[in-house]
């Protein structure tokens, strides 16, 4: 993270840093499992790392990293989604990547046949990732290394908080290329808001929770939309849970509004996203301490 450098309750080097509440508790958990920038040694991707930027969830860490402030717990990852994605599953790989194959179980999803899968094929429309087959060994150490530590901190911090409140709350945290960019990319598609909140239709989050989401970002001037092309995908399927009262829910923010996507640098409408996602974040922790009261 930036400027302000908030220092990490747990940090494993390129992992990921995780962030404790500041105050009492409450049963709130946030991930930012694309926002890492550290690239390993061992990459070894033949297109130019230019082209492979995009795929960060670059600042998103930092647009959050007042959760602690609102005493809650704050996950981010440190490595890049291209390398390994932390919000994939196992089984999401591409076995025709990988020289001899793959031992372990594979469900080939549509992310994995449009090359983003586990572990990334292709960067655009023009560059695959590599010019070779990734060994056995590389994958299986890029999912021991770093995929697991990241879903095992994910585990613990969920557990955690489930059996000290027996209730649970998670936010997903991303962003999505703009729709100037999405040309760039070649890309059909067309947000028209600044964010999409996804439950997978319902069925991570219970839609008190959502929409209690949706409210305080709109209370802030931002425009919602629920479910509309970004629907969530692995977290907050692992991590919600709505009959048992565990509700977790994607947010996506479009880049255009805090971010230079060809520089990837921060454009001035970065600080008034983050106090309006602070403002939102103070609300939405007040409605969870309701429910918990
Ligand atoms: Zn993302």
């Amino acid at each position: 993270m930036n400027a302000a450098n908030p220092v990490p309750n747990l940090a494993v080097a390129n992992v990921f840093k995780r962030f404790d509440p500041s105050s009492d508790a409450i049963p709130l958990m946030l991930d930012s499992p694309h926002s890492g920038n550290i690239y390993p040694d061992d990459f070894n991707h033949a297109c130019p790392r230019t082209n492979i930027l995009w795929g960060e969830d670059a600042f998103v860490d930092e647009l959050f990293d007042h959760a602690p402030g609102h005493a809650a717990y704050l996950l981010a990852c440190q490595f890049p989604r291209t390398y390994i994605d932390p919000n994939r599953a196992l089984v999401d790989l591409d076995a025709n990547m990988i020289e001899g194959g793959w031992p372990d179980p594979i469900e080939v999803t549509e992310k994995t046949a449009r090359g983003i899968g586990l572990i990334w094929r292709r960067a655009d429309d023009t560059h695959e990732f590599y010019d070779r087959l990734l060994s056995q060994a590389e994958v299986r150490n890029r999912i021991d290394t770093y995929w697991r530590p990241y879903q095992a901190q994910m585990d613990y911090m969920a557990d955690g908080i489930f059996k000290r409140w027996g209730k649970r709350w998670h936010i997903n945290c991303h962003s999505m290329y703009s729709p100037e960019y999405a040309k760039v990319l070649n890309n059909p598609y067309t947000p028209s808001t600044d964010i999409i909140l996804g439950d997978r239709d319902g069925t991570t989050s219970g839609p008190a929770f959502t929409n209690a989401f949706a409210e305080v970002l709109r209370g802030e001037g931002l425009s919602v939309a629920l479910n509309d092309q970004f629907k969530g995908v692995e977290l907050v399927r692992k991590f919600g849970d709505p009959a048992n009262d565990c509700h977790s829910v994607q947010i996506e923010i479009d880049r255009g509004i805090y971010m230079d996507e060809w520089e990837i640098i921060k454009k001035p409408g970065f600080d008034a996203l983050k106090a309006a996602l602070d403002n939102a974040l103070g609300k939405l922790a007040d409605y969870i301490r309701v429910e918990i009261a």
